[in-house]
Formats: structure tokens, C-alpha cells, sequence
């Protein structure tokens, strides 16, 4: 599952990308516009910053901005900057590989050969949607206990 981190980091994104070739964009504005704790945004957006995908201004104009135009940033590159995990169970994972405690061989089990599975299908996915896309919402998405899950 992708951390509460990273989940932020991809809604500031899609925020900054929606106002791409405007002017910059206040924290604040990011902050309460998506729901993201400001002392939390302030570490994400420095990160972001760090890896040269987002811009910051100083001054009473200061914001944010994206220094790549957002087509040219997939969310497969953005979970990778942010070094989230794609994977379902921790021994598929490329970055952040664990063995659980009563583990069998990793070679022999047939649970993590599915999930390097799901976690490559998941990677290809990521890697082909942009953050210019649009991206449907699911009107009918139920949440889990509804939908039996
Ligand atoms: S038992 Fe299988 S799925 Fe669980 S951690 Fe070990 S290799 Fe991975």
C-alpha cells in the first residue's frame, strides 16, 4: 500500500498540475485545497524540490510550481521519487524488499511469484499515466464493507 506520504505528494502534484503555466502556487492554497496536514507539505514539497520536479518562489508571490511540464511526469516516476512501494507484500518490493517472519524460501513461494506479478502490472500501469491525463472517477465504487470486500 502506498504511504500516507506518497499519497500526499500525488495530490499536491495533480494540484500543481492543474495549475501548470499559471502562477505560483501558496502552500497554504495546497495545503487546505487537498487536505494536507502544512507541516507534512512543507518536508514533501522540499523533497519534491530536492529532485528538481517542483520549483519554490520566495517572496510575497511565493509558491509552488512544477519545473516539468506534467505530461512529461508519469505517476509511476512520481511513486519511484517518493520511494513508495508498489508492491502488495514486502518481499516483492523492489525498494523496500522484507521477508515476513515465518517465511518459506522466497524462491519456492508461489504467493510472492504472484505478487511480483501484480507488482510489474502495476508498474506498467503507473508508468503509461501522466499527471496531464484525465483520469475517470468510478461513480459506482463502492467502499469495502459495502462491496463484501
Ligand atoms: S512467505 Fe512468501 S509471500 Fe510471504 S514473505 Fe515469504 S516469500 Fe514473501
Amino acid at each position: 500500500m502506498l504511504s500516507q506520504k506518497t499519497r500526499y505528494a500525488i495530490r499536491a502534484m495533480q494540484h500543481l498540475a492543474d495549475c501548470y503555466g499559471q502562477q505560483t502556487v501558496p502552500l497554504s492554497e495546497i495545503a487546505a485545497k487537498q487536505n494536507i496536514p502544512p507541516k507534512f507539505l512543507t518536508v514533501i514539497l522540499s523533497e519534491l524540490t530536492r529532485f528538481g520536479i517542483v520549483e519554490s518562489q520566495r517572496g510575497k508571490a511565493g509558491g509552488y510550481r512544477l519545473s516539468i511540464p506534467p505530461v512529461d511526469i508519469t505517476y509511476g516516476d512520481l511513486i519511484r521519487v517518493m520511494r513508495g512501494s508498489l508492491a502488495l507484500v514486502p518481499c516483492a518490493s523492489r525498494h523496500a524488499h522484507e521477508c515476513c517472519k515465518n517465511c518459506v524460501e522466497e524462491h519456492e513461494c508461489r504467493t510472492r511469484a504472484l505478487m511480483l506479478q501484480v507488482r510489474d502490472r502495476t508498474a506498467e500501469l503507473l508508468d503509461g499515466v501522466r499527471l496531464s491525463d484525465p483520469i475517470a472517477l468510478e461513480p459506482s465504487f463502492a467502499p469495502a464493507e459495502e462491496a463484501g470486500t
